[in-house]
């Protein structure tokens, strides 16, 4: 059986006993669960839960109720010459197969780094898309399966102008989209936690570790916005439900990384 670990939310190649660990979650990016490392699987998980695939900014999202794991959800963005799945969450049922086929089905995934890995090869499996990830973060891959094509470099140009760009930061092959016709024809970032929207939806945040507080170098956030600097984006959509920065999202990249490097930097109170 495919195990799925209950912390992380991914899903582990085919074994008859549970995985020793999760080694996601053993990293000190992550946590293992307080009472220690529970698993689950994808038909027990589709008797507690269901997908909410609902408006979130102009984009469709795709979220699942009782929230697990993570709790991130997933975008779906579509485009006249194929649809792209960004990010990806671990419950796939039939109910949510058949809303997303309707709404153009998935010609791609892509997911910017391996905490939204999930269930992957089953959302690739049913919609027969390939499921692009950069290849710096190939060791963190559960579930090896040939429908994963890895990519190198600092960009992977997709269709109809959108394109995958390697920021780095939180991971080694962190990964964001870029989709030009986003915000009406200004630009939006699709970035899961690589640049993380703040809870006041008007800034960004850069972490190594979010649960466990660990931040970035300044050298780390640097190449996070020289990554982005060449696409024009007035939006930046982030990894939970709502959790958007609508409008101005260029600049208030930059004055993020500014205040971070400050804070960082700093040697007196910023509370002055
Ligand atoms: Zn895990
Ligand atoms: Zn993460």
């Amino acid at each position: 059986m495919n195990f799925i670990c209950a912390t992380c939310g991914v899903q582990f190649a085919p074994s008859v006993e549970a995985p020793p660990s999760c080694p996601i979650c053993e990293d000190e990016r992550q946590y293992v669960g307080w009472s220690g490392q529970r698993w689950t699987d994808l038909d027990e998980l589709r008797r507690k839960h269901r997908n909410e695939v609902r408006d979130d900014l102009g984009l469709v999202g795709i979220g699942t109720e009782p929230a697990f794991a993570i709790g991130q959800r997933a975008l779906l963005v579509q485009s006249l010459e194929g649809n792209v799945l960004w990010d990806c969450i671990t419950v796939l049922d039939d109910a949510t197969v058949a809303a997303l086929r309707k709404l153009g089905g998935i010609r791609a995934i892509a997911i910017s780094h391996p905490h939204y890995y999930s269930s992957m090869v089953e959302w690739s499996r049913a919609f027969d898309a390939p499921v692009f990830l950069h290849s710096a973060d190939s060791r963190w891959v559960m579930r090896p399966d040939p429908c994963i094509e890895f990519w190198s470099g600092e960009t992977r140009t997709l269709w109809d102008g959108m394109t995958l760009i390697r920021a780095g930061g939180h991971f080694e092959g962190g990964t964001v989209l870029h989709w030009p016709s986003g915000s009406d024809g200004r630009g939006a970032l699709l970035s899961g936690d690589i640049l993380m929207v703040a809870q006041d939806r008007r800034w960004v945040s850069f972490m190594y570790s979010f649960p466990n507080y660990l931040p970035l170098p300044a050298a780390e956030i640097d190449r996070v916005v020289a990554a982005v600097e060449p696409f024009e984006f007035d939006r930046i959509y982030g990894a939970w439900w709502d959790r958007n920065v609508a409008s101005d999202a260029k600049a208030a990249a930059h004055r993020s990384a500014e205040r971070y490097k400050r804070a960082l930097l700093s040697t007196r109170s910023l509370d002055r």
